[in-house]
C-alpha cells in the first residue's frame, strides 16, 4: 500500500512538472512537438520531396505529402487548413521559392510560430528558365533540379542535414538511410551518363521546360512547348518555330506529361508526322502508381528508356 501511495505521489508530481513545463513552453510556441514518444511531423510539398524525405526519415518521423498527387505543384496554393497543418509541423520540406511560390508569404506570416522551412534546392545554383520569353514579363529561375539524379542527390543531402538538426538523437539512423539512397541515385546517374553517351541526336521537344537540368547534365538540348509552368499556351509563332525545329532535326517524338493536357503536343506531333510519348516530370505520382511499386528511381529509369529510344530513332 505504501508503495502504491508513493507511486501515486510520484505520478502526481510528474504531472505537475509536465504541466509546468507545458506552460513554460507554450510561450515559446514552437516545440512542444517532439517530446518523447511522439514522432516528429514533417510536411513535404510534392512527390519527390516526399520520397527524398521519407527514404531518409524511415519510420522515425511522420512524413506527410501536402499537395495532392493529381495536382500540378506549379498551380497549387495552400488553403487555411493546409496552413494550419504546416504550422504544427516541425519541418516543411519544399523544393524552392521558384516552384512553391507561396512559401515566402507563409514563412513571413507564421514567423516563429511555424516550422523550420527547408528548401531542398538550397546550395544548388539555379539557372534561368528557357522558353519563358512570352510570359510573366521576364525570366524566372528554373526550379526543376530534382529531374537530374545528381542534383536530386544534393537535395537528399540537404534534407538529411535538416532532419539530423531537428532530431539529433536519430542522426546515425538518418545518415545510414541517406547513404543507401544516395548510392541508388548515384547508380541512376551513371546509367543516364552511360546510356545517353552515344545517342544519334540530342534534341527533345517537351511539354514544359522541366528537363533543363537533366538536359544540361547529359548533354541534351531541350526545346519546350510551354515555359517553366505547364499552363502556358504557346503562340502560333512559337508553334511554327517548334515545327521548323522538329523537321530540321527529324524528330519522331513529341513529349507530353501526365498531369497536363496533351492537346498541344498532339497537334504538333500530328502536323509533323511524329508520335507522342510521356516524359514524366514527377510533379506528382498517384497512390495507385506508388502501390504498383513506382517511385522516383523507377520513373526516372522509364524516362531514360524512352529518351534513349527517341534519341536513337
Ligand atoms: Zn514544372
Amino acid at each position: 500500500m505504501r508503495y502504491l501511495k508513493n507511486v501515486k505521489v510520484l505520478v502526481l508530481l510528474c504531472t505537475f512538472i509536465l504541466l509546468l513545463a507545458g506552460c513554460a513552453n507554450s510561450g515559446d510556441t514552437n516545440k512542444a512537438k517532439d517530446n518523447g514518444n511522439k514522432k516528429m511531423k514533417v510536411v513535404t510539398t510534392f512527390y519527390p520531396m516526399y520520397e527524398f524525405t521519407k527514404k531518409v526519415a524511415g519510420d522515425k518521423a511522420d512524413v506527410q505529402l501536402l499537395i495532392p498527387a493529381n495536382v500540378e505543384p506549379h498551380d497549387w496554393e495552400p488553403t487555411p487548413k493546409d496552413v494550419a497543418n504546416i504550422q504544427n509541423a516541425k519541418l516543411l520540406v519544399y523544393n524552392s521559392d521558384s516552384l512553391e511560390t507561396w512559401v515566402p508569404n507563409i514563412k513571413n506570416s507564421l514567423g516563429n510560430n511555424g516550422p523550420t522551412f527547408v528548401a531542398a534546392s538550397n546550395g544548388i545554383s539555379l539557372m534561368k528558365g528557357v522558353g519563358d520569353e512570352e510570359s510573366k514579363g521576364g525570366s524566372q529561375m528554373d526550379p526543376h533540379v530534382w529531374l537530374s539524379p545528381a542534383l536530386a542527390g544534393q537535395e537528399v543531402k540537404t534534407i538529411t542535414q535538416a532532419l539530423v538538426k531537428a532530431d539529433p538523437k536519430n542522426q546515425s539512423y538518418y545518415e545510414k538511410n541517406s547513404n543507401e539512397y544516395l548510392n541508388k541515385l548515384n547508380k541512376l546517374d551513371n546509367k543516364f551518363r552511360t546510356e545517353l553517351k552515344d545517342v544519334k541526336r540530342n534534341e527533345i521537344i517537351t511539354q514544359h521546360a522541366a528537363f533543363g537540368y537533366l538536359a544540361k547534365e547529359y548533354h541534351l538540348k531541350q526545346v519546350p512547348i510551354a515555359g517553366l509552368s505547364p499552363d502556358q499556351e504557346p503562340s502560333p509563332a512559337k508553334l511554327a518555330e517548334l515545327k521548323k525545329f522538329a523537321k530540321k532535326h527529324d524528330l519522331k517524338v513529341i513529349y507530353y506529361e501526365e498531369l497536363t493536357s496533351p492537346k498541344v503536343a498532339e497537334t504538333l506531333a500530328k502536323e509533323i508526322g511524329a508520335k507522342t510519348e510521356v516524359l514524366n516530370t514527377l510533379e506528382g505520382l498517384s497512390k495507385e502508381d506508388q502501390k504498383k511499386g513506382m517511385d522516383y528511381i523507377s520513373v526516372m529509369e522509364e524516362n531514360l528508356k524512352s529518351l534513349k529510344q527517341t534519341l536513337n530513332e
